[in-house]
């Protein structure tokens, strides 16, 4: 659904009325760099990370992606739902650190105009926006874009950045092992190359 200028954006989140919870079943809760920069800020990094999920790329074209994990929604074994749902309490775990793309939901920007990603969202159409609170919607809407953007872009590098340093990392354990070995076998070779005796020392000539 295309929004223009002139059009009315209502919108009235139900919270634990909401029977749907959309923004909880939605397909992919994307995360990004700059959520990421907020949780370490706020000191939650730690407590939050366990909930993330890097999603490879399986071809060339497809994207990788940080988002939210997933698991499976209770009473819908098909349906699979944010990790941070709590469906006792029809709620966020972490309400108050959620990812920027559940603060602007279902409110989005593509760059050229905001839209709604949802229709399933029971929200919509409900309260009364006011201009300046539209206009906060907006600037978050275009928050979000940017910094999904500049995750989308930033992503593969940070990820082979890491990977190149877990290896660089794995090569130096191997190395210092396999150095402790040859001194636990008497092979160290800093120390010179031994005299072994050769199979004929060993035996007897008449
Ligand atoms: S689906 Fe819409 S109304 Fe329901 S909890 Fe999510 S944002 Fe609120």
């Amino acid at each position: 659904m295309k929004m223009s200028e002139k059009s009315k954006y209502n919108f009235k989140c139900l919270e634990q009325k909401c029977t749907t919870r959309a923004c909880h079943t939605r397909p992919h809760v994307y995360v990004t760099l700059g959520d990421l920069g907020r949780w370490t800020a706020q000191g939650y990094l730690m407590n939050i990370l366990p909930g993330m999920s890097l999603t490879l790329p399986e071809s060339g074209e497809d994207p990788m992606s940080l988002e939210t994990a997933r698991k499976p929604l209770e009473g819908a074994v098909e349906s699979t739902c944010c990790i941070f749902f709590n469906e006792k309490a029809n709620g966020c775990e972490i309400r108050y650190s959620r990812p920027i793309s559940c603060r602007t939901y279902p409110l989005e920007y593509n760059g050229e105009k905001y839209y709604l990603s949802s229709k399933d969202c029971p929200g919509v159409g409900q309260g009364e926006v006011s201009k300046e609170v539209l206009q906060e919607a907006r600037d978050l809407a275009e928050q979000e874009f940017r910094e999904r953007t500049e995750t989308d872009a930033a992503l593969p590098a940070v990820y082979s950045v890491i990977m190149a340093e877990l290896i660089r990392q794995s090569a130096e354990a191997m190395k210092k092992r396999s150095e402790e070995e040859k001194k636990e076998t008497g092979e160290d070779s800093s120390q010179g190359p031994k005299d072994h005796p050769s199979p004929s020392d060993s035996e007897t000539h008449d």
